[in-house]
């Protein structure tokens, strides 16, 4: 279709279209070129009857290089630019906001060729630096603590739109990436084939390159997905967010508990270990007087126990305008973290990073919607 001129397809469609409205249609039907796997690429490139080293190069150039259009693929031949040009899109993400913490947490917030927003992070460490992806735009649960599901859902990311957030952010940045967490923006299992897609794009050793074991993916608790990811070969890190052993409190903070509830998504994850032979990390939001007392932790400690797993204890960064919420005061912390090593639960604690930057799941994009009113979507 989009090698037909504008007069041919507007003949094929039977409409009497404006030029500008079939341009616009064909790059609506375009794909996106960062939406192809090496292999797919590949493909391609010798069906139209070029070599394969030329896929090699493109790949270079989208991930290594990181160049903006096809004409700045200055070793391809003209005619496979042109090829390139009227098959596929060359989407970008446009950076409207950039706000950097003092503790070297960088948040963007994107936007996406339909106008809606995104978020991602950059978290820069002592050895190695960190991004968060979002994979929906919202999202369809609405936990408690949570920025990001309070306007609910509103689509899934394409596997391109995900890749694109880790480019535009290592563009943007100049950093090397070395880890990446799906822990933005929506649930990285309800949108499971584009997850897994882009993973196999980030993780591909000809483009990105960033090993599965730096790749983790977080989620709330949706069981089929973890089903799922146990049948995926790659050694990808699966994190889930508990915040509770007890399920009354978690239905209360997380509303996904109602489906997929404790003991079932337990047994989930310990069949996940024993498929994998990895251990899976619980993270657990630390909410005064809410989840963190010592008898708490000794419910936490004997519904884990028994399985390759991990605690990781995190301190709660408040979103004051959506909730009444409080971060555990540090004494009540530290209790909750002996009660956990006493029943020998390895545990870590971890502090939110970005707080003075509205670092919070959604809270960047919810504030610039509260401010632009009609002018982006919401
Ligand atoms: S914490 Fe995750 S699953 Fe829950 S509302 Fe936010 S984005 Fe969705």
């Amino acid at each position: 279709m989009p090698h037909r001129s504008i007069n041919e397809l507007s003949r094929f469609i039977g409409l009497k279209w404006q030029e500008q409205d079939i341009e616009s249609f064909i790059i609506i039907m375009k794909r996106d070129i960062k939406g192809l796997s090496y292999n797919e690429l590949d493909k391609v490139i010798i069906k139209e009857g070029f070599p394969s080293y030329r896929a090699k190069q493109i790949y270079d150039w989208l991930y290594l290089k990181k160049v903006n259009t096809f004409r700045q693929m200055s070793n391809l031949p003209l005619d496979l630019i042109h090829y390139l040009e009227s098959t596929f899109n060359f989407a970008s993400l446009g950076c409207i906001k950039q706000n950097r913490s003092k503790d070297g947490t960088t948040k963007y917030l994107f936007q996406l060729s339909d106008k809606y927003l995104i978020e991602s992070v950059l978290i820069r460490g002592k050895r190695r630096n960190t991004v968060c992806l979002s994979s929906q735009v919202g999202c369809l649960w609405h936990c408690l603590f949570c920025v990001s599901g309070k306007k609910g859902f509103q689509r899934n990311l394409k596997a391109e739109e995900i890749v694109e957030q880790l480019i535009s952010v290592q563009r943007t940045s100049g950093e090397q990436i070395n880890n990446i967490v799906y822990m933005g923006m929506g649930e990285p299992f309800n949108n499971f084939e584009q997850l897994i897609k882009s993973i196999n794009i980030i993780n591909d050793p000809k483009g990105i390159n960033i090993g599965a074991r730096k790749i983790t993916i977080s989620t709330c608790g949706i069981i089929p997905g973890i089903n799922r990811l146990a049948l995926n070969p790659l050694q990808i890190e699966l994190s889930v967010s508990l915040h509770s052993a007890e399920d009354w409190i978690r239905d209360y903070l997380m509303p996904v508990n109602k489906k997929y509830p404790l003991k079932k998504l337990i047994a989930a994850c310990k069949k996940y270990t024993e498929k994998k032979n990895r251990q899976v990390t619980f993270e657990y939001l630390m909410l005064k007087g809410i989840n963190d007392s010592r008898e708490q932790a000794r419910k936490l400690s004997r519904l884990i126990s028994g399985f390759k797993s991990k605690v990781n204890l995190i301190i709660y960064n408040p979103v004051s305008f959506y909730t009444k919420l409080l971060p555990s005061e540090e004494d009540a912390v530290l209790a909750f973290q002996q009660v956990l090593q006493n029943n020998h639960i390895p545990v870590t604690t971890r502090h939110s990073k970005g707080q003075d930057i509205q670092a919070a799941c959604g809270q960047l994009r919810s504030n610039y919607l509260r401010f632009q009113g009609n002018s982006v979507k919401q």
